[in-house]
């Protein structure tokens, strides 16, 4: 870690996402918590893990604050766990919630968030079937956190997923992992990236971005699943903290190869960019709550694409590059022949937004 601080006490880089949290988890949590014999175990610090064919995901929710433009901590925290089990390739079946209140909270916030984490479970097709409740006296925490964990199964969508993959070339992996990335694959992103980031902290802090910059946040379970029943998928991720150059290099490294993307072809709305350049933060590096990004084998690409258009949360769906073997790193190509390295942020540069 950076400086004697980081290595002492735990700061709010180490729960933005990027190297830094991930030195912390190496470093101390699969020092202590790793060894299992997990067909995808901690160690791979994937979206979720996979034990005897169930997929299982964890979450924690903090965004400040708890109601912003687009959505709130309860569509959040539901939607956030659906994601991470469905870009394994698994079909989300059950969740569960802790909630932890401090002393005080008002029940009326309660109930709106209950009833907004209610709506994303039936948008999802999913229910919470098990929870908990802790109260906390005042000044012990800021006011209301969430947990919500869930499982997912192997479906026949995934095996047919793959069964199509392997038409095109060798596919040993069970799941769609970070690691299955190889030389041709085509990567999509399913819509503008930075708004979830953006939203809230243009709320948060007055900026006055919001009014045209809402939160992303959805369940993508129902969209995931129409993209395997088309096939040719190896790897899905939601890039949520640290961003799309968070997800691209993670794949990099995971699957030992280089990634080469166009710039001008990523998406991204006119207010994010507006706002990025106003606050000097990379749009690439801010978290997402309803998007995916999509490895495909290079013939089924197009295929993917065009479905993906066909619904409302991917219309702005795009190709945005390919993963290669002429570099290690994610390496962004401008219109004009221009390159530079997408380097691991340290960090999502806006911190408590999920
Ligand atoms: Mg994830």
């Amino acid at each position: 870690m950076k400086n004697d601080e980081t290595l002492k006490r735990i700061t709010l880089a180490h729960g933005a996402g990027g190297t830094i949290m991930q030195e912390l988890i190496k470093r101390y949590i699969l020092k202590y918590l790793g060894g299992s014999d997990a067909e995808v175990p901690l160690e791979a610090l994937d979206d979720a893990a996979v034990i005897d064919d169930i997929v299982l995901k964890s979450d924690s929710h903090t965004v400040k604050p708890l109601f912003f433009p687009g959505g709130d901590i309860g569509r959040l925290a539901v939607a956030g766990t659906i994601n991470d089990i469905a870009v394994m390739g698994a079909e989300p079946i059950a969740l569960s919630a802790g909630f932890i209140f401090e002393e005080g909270f008002p029940v009326t916030d309660f109930e709106k968030i209950l009833k907004s984490m209610s709506e994303t479970c039936r948008e999802a097709g999913i229910h919470i079937i098990t929870g908990d409740t802790k109260v906390v006296e005042k000044g012990a925490l800021e006011k209301f956190f969430i947990n919500t964990s869930g499982i997912g199964k192997r479906n026949n969508a995934l095996e047919k997923n793959i069964t199509e993959v392997k038409k095109y070339r060798e596919f040993n992996s069970r799941w769609l992992l970070d690691s299955n990335l190889k030389e041709g694959d085509k990567i999509i992103v399913s819509g503008a990236v930075g708004d979830h980031g953006i939203a809230i902290l243009s709320f948060r802090e007055g900026y006055g971005f919001e009014s045209e910059i809402t939160s992303d946040v959805a369940p993508l379970n129902k969209l995931i699943a129409q993209l395997l029943d088309v096939g040719g998928v190896v790897a899905m991720k939601d890039p949520t903290r640290g961003g799309l150059a968070n997800t691209l290099n993670e794949w990099s490294e995971k699957s030992n190869i280089g990634i080469l993307v166009q710039e001008d072809n990523i998406p991204i709305h006119g207010g994010v960019r507006a706002a990025c350049e106003m606050l000097g933060i990379d749009p690439l590096e801010i978290g997402n709550e309803g998007k995916v990004v999509i490895a495909v084998v290079p013939p089924k690409a197009e295929e993917v694409l065009a479905v993906l258009k066909e619904t409302k949360e991917g219309k702005d769906a795009q190709i945005i590059g390919e993963a290669t073997k002429k570099f290690k790193e994610v390496v962004l190509e401008t219109s004009v022949g221009g390159k530079r390295i997408l380097a691991p942020p340290a960090g999502d540069p806006v911190p408590r937004i999920c």
